[in-house]
């Protein structure tokens, strides 16, 4: 990039106690195209300097107040990223080296050579614009390098966007940056956001789709770049004027984020105090972080697919294909889990195994399919008998299913055992080949234990089973309690 490029918009800051020669420079640099600022000390021009931020300083070496050795001295200590051109009247070696030590970047001596000073200051800015443009690329390779790495860690969308616009509120130093969210009606909200602390957050709100519809804004569907250096002088319509002001927006920059030919959403930075021309490395900048976060939105989403199968998987992994409720396996996990966790309680758990009574009869009577049906039914009998969320009816195997009460006692497991023996028989299940009833029945060990290290899980689920034993022997259609 050459000087002239930038030449309307560069300030040059010229510091001479000799007003006589401050007036020539500033005449000189005036007739270069530079925009002048001038100061008649070192003190005045630091304070100029802080307020201004100007591209160049053309030092007298001898002022009062302040030097322009000291002058110097003190802008390389407020790491002052501009190139000075000393003046001085002085042409011997010290002055020459102290000069470049203090941080100058080049020097001319008094009288002033006006032709060479006007070549001096072209090299100067075009030096300092080179650098500039290769510290803002660098910056923007680093920051694409930090977004690109974040994607990679990271499966969460949120955080990858919101440092996404952390990360370029800091660098294009502006006052807003967004990412707003498409939605499939058409209208959309804003899903991150980076603002400066004196402007309105937006963050969460929600725009009609009026607003982008290509009538009032610009049709983002078109997923062009889209820039307006200033609101005031872009021939906007009234309505495009209005959203932007409610953005309190001066000047915009939009790229969409685009997926499949569809816009999802858009990443948008605005300038809010002044208007704003935004370079190409900007625009450049933007472009690539939406590809990035179009990688970004893809991985999350193919994730969270994943997430659901993994989610189903687990729930057919635990649950019984026929009868729907947990099977043996989560039982087990269970059991156990509540084992330990009412060991450090000291409270009591129960178990409740069932076993339908004669269900070999009733596959040989009715058949295998009509037998399945039957399975279903109890299940759903037991799973509605339990009321806590902590119990479980899990089936067993075969036509045993097994009932976990946590924090339950043996009486509250007693008035579990009942109920079930009641619900069965209220759904009046027709058993003919029964020995002890025309309908279907249950018989049901129960045992209850407060747990600790001395006892084990084997050894309650053998308790329960000898009380369902019991119970069988004694008669079917019964619960009996482990003593
Ligand atoms: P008891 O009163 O002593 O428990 O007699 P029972 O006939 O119920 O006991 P047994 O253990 O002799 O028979 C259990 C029957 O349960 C045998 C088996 O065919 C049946 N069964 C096990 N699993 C299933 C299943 O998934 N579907 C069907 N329809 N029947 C099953
Ligand atoms: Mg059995
Ligand atoms: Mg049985």
């Amino acid at each position: 990039m050459t000087p002239s490029v930038h030449k309307n918009h560069t300030l040059v800051l010229v510091v001479d106690d000799d007003l006589v020669i401050q007036m020539q420079l500033r005449y000189a640099m005036q007739k270069e195209g530079y925009q002048v600022l001038v100061a008649n000390d070192g003190k005045a021009a630091l304070s100029i300097y802080i307020e201004s931020n100007p591209d160049l300083i053309l030092l007298d070496a001898m002022m009062p107040v302040m030097d322009g050795f000291s002058c110097c001295a003190q802008l390389q200590e407020l790491n002052a990223n501009i190139p000075i051109l000393m003046i001085t009247g002085l042409n011997d070696q010290n002055s020459v080296d102290k000069a470049f030590a203090v941080g100058a970047a080049d020097y001319i001596t008094k009288p002033i050579h006006w032709a060479v000073l006007r070549q001096r200051v072209r090299r100067l800015l075009q030096m300092h614009w080179v650098m500039k443009e290769l510290q803002s690329r660098i910056e923007k390779e680093q920051l694409i390098a930090k977004i690109t790495q974040k994607i990679r860690q990271s499966l969460n969308l949120e955080i990858i966007l919101s440092t996404t616009v952390i990360e370029v509120r800091k660098l294009l130093k502006t006052d807003r940056v967004i990412v707003y969210r498409f939605l499939p009606e058409g209208n959309g909200y804003v899903i991150v956001e980076s603002v400066a602390p004196e402007w309105q957050p937006m963050l969460g709100k929600v725009f009609e789709d009026t607003y982008f519809s290509d009538k009032c804004t610009y049709n983002y569907q078109q997923g062009n770049i889209y820039t307006i250096d200033d609101i005031d002088n872009a021939g906007l319509s009234q309505c495009h004027i209005d959203l932007l002001t409610e953005l309190q927006a001066r000047a915009n920059l939009v790229v969409p984020i685009e997926r499949e030919n569809n816009v999802w959403g858009l990443l948008v930075a605005y300038e809010c105090s002044r208007p704003r021309k935004w370079d190409k490395l900007d625009i450049e900048l933007l472009i690539q972080l939406a590809d990035q976060l179009v990688m970004a939105i893809q991985q999350a989403e193919l994730y969270q697919k994943l997430e659901i199968a993994n989610q189903k998987l687990q729930q057919l992994a635990s649950i019984d294909s026929l009868t729907e409720i947990p099977n043996r396996r989560s039982f087990d996990e269970v059991l156990e889990r509540e084992w330990n966790r009412l060991e450090r309680e000291k409270a009591p758990l129960s178990l409740i195994l069932c076993d339908i009574d004669f269900f070999k009869n009733y596959n040989d009577t009715y058949g295998h399919p009509a037998g399945d049906k039957c399975l279903k039914e109890v299940a759903q009998v037991l799973n509605q008998v339990i009321q806590r969320s902590g119990d479980l009816a899990a089936r067993y195997g075969g036509e045993e299913f097994a009932l976990i009460l946590p924090n339950t006692d043996a009486t509250g497991a007693v008035y579990i055992a009942e109920t079930i023996l009641l619900q069965i028989r209220s759904q009046n299940l027709i058993h003919e080949s029964s020995k002890i009833s025309s309908y279907l029945t249950l018989s049901l060990g129960v045992a209850t234990i407060i747990p600790q290290a001395t006892s084990s899980l084997t050894w309650l689920i053998a308790k329960a089973d000898e009380a369902l034993y019991r119970a069988k022997e004694t008669g079917r259609n019964r619960y009996c309690i482990h003593q």
